[in-house]
């Protein structure tokens, strides 16, 4: 049974199962999934005369010509002389405490040695970090030993021995095969226990990489698979809202706006309406770098939508963003007659009211709101379109109890956080993508700086200056209270700049503990130009639209990712004045290579692309489970390729046998439902 404890494994025991615990593996199963991350080859021995050409830890072995030990302060060191098969000399030593080494050797005695080698006047001496004595005359066999995370209680080599140990248990507790039969035969594929066994016990470095491959392409076939149903699922339902695109529709929402649509967001708003007018649901992505132009193009797919007398609901993850989609969106809809209502969490009980009777009685065309949308009182009277912003910090329940408060309504799904193009073909499987590549024009790219804390008073000198220009300034800071971390506070930092800095200047303080109602009026109030400086924690990240603040200074800056910096940046360079970024980090981090990217670069994908590099592929939204716990074998960005086949295959078993119902798929089916849910991998449904 996959299930049982590691504790009925021969060579685990009610002291060493919580150990085991520990490291994560509490059943049979999880040890089978628990691979090696890498293997020690101790297959070869180098003969002494290669010794000095090698790199890394080598194996060596020879017969004792000689032996040297002392004893110093507490530390024992041994040194012997040793002489190989084609009779070349070669040293290892052992330094520290060597209990077990010490007055073990004498001249005569085979030994197997192991650990890198020093360059030394007497030739290459191994300093040693294992070794064995053979038996006279006994060619050295050694093996290819997997190396498991370990940690100070549970070694490797002790998991190792138990998994060899327990080998036929460990298979018994397989789980079934996602890889249908015949894709296995065309792969060319070993079967799955075979690959588990080859995974744990390779005779060859080669056989361990194909096995674990095979784990890869079989755990990314899954996650495929299960985009690939879902897409499937959704072609079949036809009871999607279709709309009609009534002559020269575009020109005509076009000419309602204050500027002229840029190529990129036509080319997108196309994409949309074009989805809308199927009676499949849209499921589609809207990807643009902060500051694009999002906006305007949700509105026009509301526009149409509700020219179609369909109703739209619009979800975004803050108060803050909420309110300020509902200021734009409301003039751009106005010149269509379209109403809009608003629904947040602080609203006071009469105004919700007359909001959800709006919306239910269907007066109301656009609802918008945070996830107080949600809620049981929200129905909609006829919801077709719904539109989620910053979609990653919704969860998948979320995003589909909006869904579920139409029929079969279109989603759109909006993001300002480029993913690397090698992740979004995983991550966003089961998504159309369209996307807004760079800003509406007359925008100057906001000037960026890495600076040392340091240099803090020249920069808050330098955000007075703009002040007195009549231009506004953030500060983020990464903590809310003082002493939670060593990290800068935003309460500590307020009240610091307002008593030491700023002076007479009007200083706000934003940070996600104050109620909804208090964070509103404060950035209200610094939308309206009635603070000078607004010092915030991260709750300002996304859309807040202050066209004036041309100054954002990020103390800390080394505790964010470039992807979230990038973000931050975003809040200025919406005017027309020449904006600016500070990055401010601490004497001490090494950091300067990492934010000098975001010197150099304005462009969301390239930073992303770099962030992907430096950091992996767990940081980005929507993948963090992927990177980390969900997926046991895979990383997406690394294993990218592989994906790519793995998703061709899916496709196609999918597309061939949209109910897996064939024999040959029941182990997809078992992977399916037994995997908690690989569908929480991706941004859909
Ligand atoms: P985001 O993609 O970050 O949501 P917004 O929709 O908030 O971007 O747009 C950013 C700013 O750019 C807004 O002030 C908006 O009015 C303006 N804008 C959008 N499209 C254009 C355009 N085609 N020409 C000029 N300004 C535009
Ligand atoms: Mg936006």
């Amino acid at each position: 049974m996959a299930s049982e404890s590691v504790e009925s494994l021969a060579g685990v025991g009610p002291k060493s199962a919580p150990l085991y615990r520990e490291v994560g593996i509490e059943s049979v199963g999880a040890l089978l999934d628990y691979l090696p991350y890498r293997y020690e080859d101790l297959r070869f021995a180098t003969p002494a005369a290669q010794l000095l050409a090698s790199d890394g830890e080598v194996n060596a072995v020879g017969e004792i010509v000689a032996v040297k030990e002392r004893r110093i302060r507490g530390l024992e060191i041994v040194e012997v002389r040793l002489r190989d098969d084609a009779g070349d000399a070669f040293g290892a030593k052992w330094i520290g405490r060597n209990r077990y080494v010490y007055g073990r050797f004498q001249a005569g005695m085979r030994l197997f040695v192991r650990g890198r080698v020093e360059r030394t006047l007497a030739g290459p001496v191994v300093a040693v970090t294992q070794y064995a004595q053979l038996a006279p005359g006994q060619n050295y066999r050694g093996e290819l030993i997997p190396v498991y995370r370990a940690s100070k209680a549970l070694a490797s080599r002790k998991i190792a021995a138990v998994v060899k140990k327990n080998m036929a248990r460990l298979l018994a507790a397989a789980p079934p095969d996602p890889l249908p039969p015949a894709v296995v035969a065309r792969r060319g594929f070993a079967s799955i226990d075979a690959a588990y066994r080859s995974v744990h016990l390779p005779e060859t470095p080669g056989e361990a990489v194909a096995a674990r491959e095979r784990l890869i392409f079989g755990e990314f076939f899954g996650m495929a698979a299960a985009a690939a149903l879902r897409r499937s699922e959704r072609e079949h339902d036809t009871d999607a809202p279709r709309v009609r695109i009534p002559e020269g529709y575009l020109e005509r929402f076009a000419a309602q706006l204050p500027f002229a649509l840029t190529a990129a967001q036509r080319t997108v708003i196309a994409e949309i309406w074009e989805d809308m007018t199927r009676a499949h649901p849209m499921n589609r992505l809207l990807q643009g770098d902060v500051g694009s132009g999002k906006t305007v193009v949700a509105a026009a797919a509301i526009a149409l939508a509700a020219h179609n007398g369909i109703q739209s609901a619009l979800m975004a993850p803050t108060e803050l963003l909420a309110a300020q989609h509902a200021a734009k969106l409301a003039p751009l809809l106005l010149p269509f007659g379209i109403a809009l209502e608003a629904v947040f969490g602080s609203q006071g009980a009469r105004a919700r009211a007359a909001a959800v009777d709006r919306i239910a009685s269907g007066e109301a065309s656009v609802a918008v709101g945070t996830h107080a949308l949600l809620t049981e009182a929200v129905a909609f009277a006829r919801l077709g379109l719904t539109v989620i912003d910053e979609q990653h910090r919704f969860g998948v329940a979320h995003r589909a109890r909006l869904r579920s408060k139409g029929a079969a309504p279109h989603t759109l799904h909006m993001t300002a956080t480029p993913i690397p193009r090698t992740l979004a073909q995983s991550v966003y499987a089961d998504l159309d993508v369209s996307t807004i590549d760079g800003l509406p024009p007359g925008r100057t790219p906001v000037a960026t700086f890495a600076v040392r804390v340091g240099m803090l008073d020249r920069v808050y000198a330098f955000a007075r200056a703009l002040i007195e220009r009549g231009r506004q300034v953030y500060v983020v800071a990464p903590a809310i209270e003082e002493g939670e971390t060593a990290l800068t506070s935003a309460i500590a930092e307020a009240e610091r700049v307002r008593a030491e800095v700023f002076g007479e200047l009007r200083v706000g303080l934003l940070h996600g503990r104050l109620a909804g109602r208090e964070k509103e009026s404060t950035m209200q109030a610094f939308a309206r130009g009635e603070l000078d400086v607004l010092v915030a924690t991260t709750v300002i990240e996304v859309g807040v639209d202050v066209p004036n603040a041309s100054l954002m200074i990020v103390l800390d800056a080394h505790r964010y990712g470039l992807a979230q910096l990038h973000q931050l940046r975003g809040r200025v360079g919406r005017g027309a004045a020449t904006s600016y970024c500070v990055l401010v980090y601490p004497d001490e981090a090494g950091e300067t290579e990492r934010l000098e990217t975001l010197t150099r670069t304005n462009d969301g994908f390239e930073i992303a692309e770099t962030d992907l590099r430096l950091r992996g592929a767990g940081q980005f939204s929507g993948t963090q489970q992927a990177g980390r716990t969900e997926l046991l074998f895979g990383d997406l960005a690394r294993d990218a390729a592989l994906y790519r086949e793995a998703r061709r295959d899916a496709e196609a078993v999918v597309a061939a046998d949209p109910t897996l119902a064939e024999p040959g798929h029941a182990g997809l089916r078992a992977h399916l439902t037994r995997r908690a849910n690989p569908a929480k991998l991706l941004l859909s449904s």
